[in-house]
């Protein structure tokens, strides 16, 4: 029997109890989890100092003998590293060329019109050029513009005048300068395809499984499916610019809940390395044809598992498939860096990671913000207009600042005391959209619902102690082949 000693003392952590055991996570996100007797031991202060379980609770800062100052002196280290993207401000600029598009998708978050439809539906070259100088008045080193629409290809003269001139601009500054395109595919031209290859800019589309998937709810103005065009100009695109340089998104529907295998098959017949399983947003027409569209929670989180298990088995027959979802999540619990994802960030992204530029020149904090205010004309996330406002207006307004305060989950009800609270982010907009403000209550939240879900899968293929699935996980962290990033 070990010396019995309650000589020492518990640093802060929060728990959660689950199947007999206790998972206990701390500020900087370093977790341990324990037996519940072992648990008790510990708070009791009863716990043998020289078990095992003592000296990891030790090295993953849930406890200390000694030495208190140079541990705060790491701990701080640590939480600096993970709240590194506070360092750079707003570095990912979208901007909404048009409300228009080819497609009406039946989920269309951005309630795009018609590709007809005449009037203001399109930013001018006035517009850019007043959002170019915006984007350029934030004090980040890295500048990412991506386009997105409707349909940006549809409004290409102005995406081609928005580069030039950011160019020119850059030309004094030096930041770090990107451009992406967010296309459905369908209006790809020789033209276009040579400008983004000339300019080394990425596409990312969109591809929500085989055929008979893809074309029930991704379909064009004529009501016909977009797939047969989609996959033609998919593969044209990879010959031209290489499949790297192209990602998709696909949206979980009910057609195709209980098929993600199908879909993932197709990601890889198509060429794709990974995919990003996404749950639909409640926004624009997604939010109109609930009644066809909706799923629950639980849902999700059972397909979620099920293709996980599946992408996983792949990888050990050794595809390398990431989930880029789940390796977002990943990172954030295996690894001390930040993550700089702008859904998931504390305080959120809305505004200081990430701006809207909406096509009549109104700036947005985020991309649900601008979809708040196309569906219901609801425009309390806009900062502000670039012909009216200064950048100094719009981005150190008191707006802003409300977001941020109101969105530090450190300080939120419910996020205060959960035990992923590190690993996790706030959502302000879609609080407010679903909740009407924009702290919310976390037991009617599905956003919360889905990351608690989320977080409880991966704890436990992680605590499961399966050396293989490490493997897997270390290797989509890493980006290396699961040869590579072998363990042992
Ligand atoms: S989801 Fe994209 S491609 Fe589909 S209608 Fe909306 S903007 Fe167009
Ligand atoms: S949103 Fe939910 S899962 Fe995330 S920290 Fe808050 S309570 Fe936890």
């Amino acid at each position: 029997m070990g010396s019995i000693t309650n000589n020492y003392k518990l640093l802060p952590f929060r728990f959660h109890r689950a199947n007999g055991r206790v998972l206990l996570v701390n500020d900087v996100g370093e977790y341990i989890s324990l037996n519940d007797a072992t648990f008790t031991k510990f708070i009791d202060h009863t716990i043998d100092t020289k078990s095992n379980d003592f000296m990891s609770l030790k090295s993953s800062f849930m406890a200390y003998e000694s030495n208190l100052d140079s541990i705060i002196e790491l701990l701080a280290t640590k939480y600096r590293s993970r709240k590194q993207f506070l360092f750079d401000f707003t570095s990912l600029h979208i901007i909404v060329l048009t409300e228009r598009c080819n497609q009406k998708c039946t989920y269309c978050h951005a309630s795009s019109i018609d590709d007809n439809a005449t009037g203001k539906h399109d930013m001018n070259s006035t517009t850019a050029k007043k959002c170019v100088d915006a984007i350029f008045s934030s004090p980040s080193h890295n500048i990412k513009i991506e386009f997105q629409g409707g349909e940006p290809f549809l409004n290409f003269e102005v995406l081609k005048e928005i580069v030039e001139y950011s160019e020119e601009v850059n030309s004094a500054l030096n930041k770090n300068l990107e451009f992406v395109i967010c296309s459905n595919l369908i209006a790809l031209d020789a033209n276009k395809l040579d400008y983004l290859k000339t300019k080394n800019i990425p596409i990312s589309t969109s591809l929500d499984g085989p055929k008979d998937i893809h074309d029930t709810c991704r379909i064009l103005r004529n009501g016909r499916g977009s797939y047969d065009i989609f996959s033609r100009n998919l593969r044209w695109a990879s010959d031209e610019l290489g499949i790297n340089n192209i990602s998709a998104l696909m949206t979980v529907t009910p057609y195709n809940i209980n098929r993600l295998n199908d879909v993932i098959y197709e990601y890889i017949q198509q060429g794709f390395g990974s995919i990003f399983l996404r749950m639909m947003n409640p926004f624009g027409y997604a939010r109109d044809n609930k009644v066809h569209l909706q799923y629950s929670v639980d849902d999700f989180l059972e397909s979620y598992k099920a293709a996980l298990d599946y992408i996983i088995k792949l990888n050990l027959e050794g595809r390398y498939f990431p989930e880029n979802y789940t390796t977002l999540l990943l990172r954030r619990i295996l690894t001390p860096f930040s993550t700089g994802f702008v859904d998931l960030q504390s305080p959120a992204g809305a505004g200081i990671s990430c701006a809207v530029y909406y096509v009549n020149g109104d700036v947005y904090v985020s991309d649900e913000a601008r979809m708040l205010a196309k569906s219901s004309g609801d425009k309390y996330f806009c900062l502000g207009n670039v012909h009216s406002a200064t950048w100094k207006e719009m981005f150190c307004g008191d707006l802003l600042k409300r977001i941020v305060s109101e969105s530090c989950i450190e300080s939120l009800p419910g996020c205060a005391w959960c035990v992923y609270q590190p690993y996790c982010g706030g959502d302000p907009v879609r609080n407010y959209a679903l909740q009407g403000n924009m702290v919310s209550s976390k037991a009617e939240n599905y956003f919360c619902e889905k990351h608690k879900g989320l977080f409880n899968i991966l704890f436990d293929y992680i605590l499961e102690d399966n050396d293989d699935i490490q493997d897997v996980f270390w290797s989509w962290i890493t980006g290396k082949n699961l040869e590579a990033s072998r363990i042992r």
